[in-house]
């Protein structure tokens, strides 16, 4: 049929002779978020599907489909869940899914999983979920199941590469929302979802070292960015991704065998 890693566009039986095989099921986590005025609202899915993508070439994995919607939007770290267009799930409901889906991948034989993380505020809902299933799964006496948590953008640690990408210092992660990170993944992976003549240029924000609720919303940029895309390209983006790939299947090979 064809060679897609991608479990959607598997068989059953296709998929089941990867399991037996010991394949690693990665599963892309995603948000449905604003991203200024210049990007889609599916970044934050794009970019985490894309590294999942060529880390599961590079390991023989299956990805998982990318689940596109994610956790509340917070106003230091994303601009805010009050961003028209930014539309989240409650913990709670993020919590089950997590659970439910790794309760049925575990029932069928996968016992290796990446969580790729893509949008920061899914971090401490998922690691509750990932904690459940694993639960659920001892207590059915499954005790070899385990899963690697992994934002991807924590791979761009290398001094030179971040150097050559923010030649003026990095403005942090948090303040990355939408900045040139994921505006040069998405313009060498998506470019037709990215227009840089409509972002607009600011310098990082400066949030207070403390959250309010309900958040002042005049605390976020207009645009919805927390720092300048300026500076994006196709090639920064490329760069991102190979950095980020070759990293993390480094990483995989640690913890789970070539
Ligand atoms: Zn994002
Ligand atoms: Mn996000």
């Amino acid at each position: 049929m064809n060679n897609s890693v991608f479990m959607g566009e598997m068989t059953w039986q296709e998929y089941d002779a990867k399991l037996k095989a010991g394949a690693i099921v990665i599963i892309p986590l995603g948000a449905l978020e604003q991203h200024g005025y210049h990007m889609t609202l599916n970044v934050d899915a794009v970019c985490p599907a894309t590294v999942s993508e060529r880390v599961a070439k590079a390991v023989g994995g299956v990805v998982a489909p990318v689940i596109p919607y994610g956790c509340k939007s917070q106003q230091r770290s994303g601009g805010g869940n009050f961003m028209l267009g930014t539309t989240s799930l409650d913990g709670a409901t993020y919590i089950s899914l997590i659970r439910d889906i790794l309760r049925d991948l575990i029932r069928h034989g996968a016992r290796k999983f990446v969580m790729m993380n893509g949008h920061f505020e899914n971090q401490a809902f998922m690691i509750e979920g990932i904690d459940l299933a694993l639960r659920d799964a001892r207590l059915e006496g499954i005790s070899d199941a385990r899963a690697m948590l992994i934002s991807y953008w924590d791979f761009i640690s290398d001094p030179k590469v971040l150097e050559y990408l923010y030649p003026d210092g990095m403005p942090g992660w948090d303040a990355e929302h939408a900045g040139l990170m994921e505006t040069s993944i998405m313009m060498a992976v998506r470019p037709e979802l990215v227009d840089l003549s409509r972002a607009v240029q600011h310098p990082s924000v400066k949030f207070p070292l403390y959250d309010v609720f309900p958040p002042h919303e005049d605390w976020t940029p207009a645009p919805g960015t927390l720092s300048s895309p300026e500076g994006s390209t196709a090639d920064k983006g490329e760069l991102i991704l190979k950095t980020c790939t070759e990293g993390i299947v480094a990483e995989i090979k640690k913890e789970f065998g070539a």
